[in-house]
């Protein structure tokens, strides 16, 4: 590795991190808490699969420090294959018994690398920049691939096979693509949807960028589990993206920007809670105080904000549970999303909705905390390793021999339906609310 100690050319006495802009983003303490006892190692999927330390938490800490000083470039090869090979699935963050904010690390240190080629730049740049970042991009591109998926077109694709032949393995890739939910034209929400029965509380729901034009389905059952539990729903306007993947690759600037937006939109709806259904999106937005702790005018709001954020399980939960009357016979077993366990620590809430169910055989996969390989957009940019980690969760799965998976976020629920199709398993993957609303509607 290249190492440049800037502090020690200067004959700096003091801390090694002083003047680093890691700092902009943690804290020094945050960045001195590992104590290097491995105890997260067996908990790591890439050192499990590599057997390398510097692919381990504690060696990926190690580097970060070295960034943080100086003493390792960000233009190191070698510091830029460990750090993106990480999931940045923060199981170690749950292993650790001295509270090491992994996650927060290793977004410092990603914000201070380059991308890695002029492709990569380009990438980033419409999809981050710009697509993430519009409203009216992202439903085009929702509605683009709606229209190629139900209008014909992805039929005539494949009938040509030209996506066999072109560069780029497009073939592979499309296998990953989910199947848009609905029609081409999106289903349309009311602004105010009223709780059925007494009103326990008033929810502002997040409906989410990729959730809102892939999974609008998803997104109506929520809708209506909540409003069967007693929550009258809001639909912020102006709501953005929650601004997860923008963290998770770096991309700090944008992630706050979109996280004022957030806070803007949903003040505005006066609402008790800020309901989101999908698991990475909530970590995020948990994530605001710290994201903006250097704001002198969102601080504070931040933390309101974040105080009010609610995943679906923990306000079912919290409003108190009304079960579904319908039998549902299955074997059900259930994915802890790494942003729903990990990120936000929701383990209980999930398992507790889903034994209600009558009928259900609720049945634990072996590691079913660890990560299924999706990641955001690791299964794209590092396909082996997401397909190695994938093959683990689909030898679990077929272990459970269960009839559905639950997955409360899209990513996973993506990875997995792949994972399971390309092992020829029949098991459905079912988001909590679907699992949910389908069992009230039997009993309807
Ligand atoms: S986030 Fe996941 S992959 Fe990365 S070091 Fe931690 S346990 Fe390993
Ligand atoms: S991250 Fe935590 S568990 Fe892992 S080596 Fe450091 S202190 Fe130990």
């Amino acid at each position: 590795m290249k190492t440049v100690n800037k502090n020690a050319i200067a004959g700096e006495s003091l801390s090694p991190y002083k003047g680093s802009p890691i700092l902009d983003i943690i804290t020094e303490k945050q960045l001195r808490t590992c104590v290097h006892c491995g105890l997260c190692l067996s908990f790591c999927p890439t050192y499990k699969a590599t057997g390398l330390e510097m692919d381990s938490p504690r060696g990926r800490i190690y580097q970060i420090r070295g960034l943080a000083s100086g003493e390792i470039s960000a233009d190191d090869p070698d510091l830029r294959k460990h750090l993106d090979l990480c999931l940045g699935c923060r199981a170690c963050e749950t292993a650790c018994p001295s509270g090491v904010p992994y996650g927060s690390l290793l977004e410092a240190a990603r914000a201070q690398l380059e991308p890695n080629s002029k492709t990569e730049r380009a990438i980033r740049k419409v999809t981050l920049g710009f697509l993430f970042m519009r409203p009216w991009a992202m439903h085009s591109a929702g509605f683009g691939l709606r229209l190629y998926q139900k209008g014909g077109v992805q039929k005539a694709v494949h009938a040509t096979k030209l996506l066999n032949v072109l560069p780029g393995k497009l073939d592979e890739k499309e296998k990953m693509l989910p199947d848009a939910q609905g029609g081409i034209r999106k289903q349309k929400f009311d602004e105010i949807i009223p709780a059925k029965g007494a009103t326990k509380a008033r929810v502002a729901f997040l409906t989410g960028c990729i959730q809102d034009e892939l999974f609008r389905g998803t997104n109506a059952d929520t809708i209506n589990v909540l409003t069967r539990n007693g929550c009258q729903v809001l639909m912020p306007k102006n709501q953005a993206c929650c601004g997860a993947l923008h963290s998770h690759t770096g991309d700090i600037e944008h992630a706050r920007e979109l996280a004022r937006r957030n806070i803007m939109a949903f003040e505005q709806t006066g609402a008790d809670f800020y309901i989101v259904n999908a698991s990475g999106c909530g970590s995020a937005m948990k994530d605001y105080a710290h994201l903006l702790h250097s704001d002198a005018a969102y601080a504070e709001r931040a933390k309101k904000f974040v105080a009010k954020v609610r995943d679906l399980s923990e306000i079912l939960v919290e409003v108190g549970f009304v079960p579904p009357k319908g039998r549902l016979k299955a074997r059900v077993t259930y994915q802890d999303a790494c942003h729903m366990r990990h990120g936000q620590k929701i383990f209980e809430q999930p398992r507790k909705l889903i034994k209600q169910i009558p009928g259900v055989e609720f049945v634990e996969m072996k590691e079913s905390d660890w990560c299924c390989g999706s990641a955001g957009i690791y299964n794209v940019v590092q396909p082996e390793m997401a397909n190695e980690v994938l093959g683990w969760k689909t030898a679990n799965i077929r272990q459970t021999n269960a009839d559905i998976v639950v997955a409360s976020n899209p990513g996973c629920a993506i990875q997995i339906s792949y994972g399971l199709r390309e092992d020829g398993q029949k098991a459905e993957v079912l988001h909590l609310a679907e699992l949910l609303e389908r069992a009230y509607k039997a009993g309807e």
